[in-house]
């Protein structure tokens, strides 16, 4: 705690298996950006219970869905109230999250087709972060933090 930077980051950024095919996005970026920081990891979708590996999801009009259509808005909505009960009390000054996720992503998602298009957009848990205040910051825009 004390006079340390803290930064809220996506699991997955940091190695852990967390993501929908088993793997991970490890970051070698973040994680030196993080280094000297207190670090608060987490994985909404793993919090709202959904297992590993999952299904792939995207959102679309508002909810997410697997390529077969079943909506999974329960587990997610689940997730972020889980990881938000977690951050109470605690002063969080930046969170990194993983791109293009329909949780984490930041600036962009995919479009709900399962076509690999892309839209602008956040991922429920990054707009709600964003809604309550927080700092965010796309994974992918780490460059813009290089010297820091
Ligand atoms: S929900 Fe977020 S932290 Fe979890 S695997 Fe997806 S991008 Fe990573």
């Amino acid at each position: 705690m004390g006079d340390r930077t803290c930064v809220l980051v996506s699991a997955c950024l940091l190695g852990e298996n967390c993501k929908y095919n088993g793997g991970n996005n490890y970051n070698q970026q973040v994680i030196d950006f993080v280094s000297d920081k207190e670090v608060i990891a987490v994985c909404p979708e793993v919090a709202g219970g959904l297992p590993v590996p999952r299904k792939p999801v995207e959102l679309s009009g508002g909810h997410v869905r697997d390529a077969e259509g079943k909506v999974y808005d329960k587990p997610f909505q689940t997730g972020i109230a889980h990881t938000l009960a977690c951050l109470e009390g605690k002063t969080i000054d930046l969170a990194i999250l993983q791109s293009r996720s329909p949780s984490c992503g930041v600036n962009q998602i995919y479009d709900g087709s399962f076509s690999g298009r892309k839209t602008a957009g956040s991922g429920l848990f990054a707009q709600k972060l964003k809604d309550l205040g927080y700092k965010v910051l796309d994974a992918e825009d780490m460059n813009q933090m290089k010297g820091k």
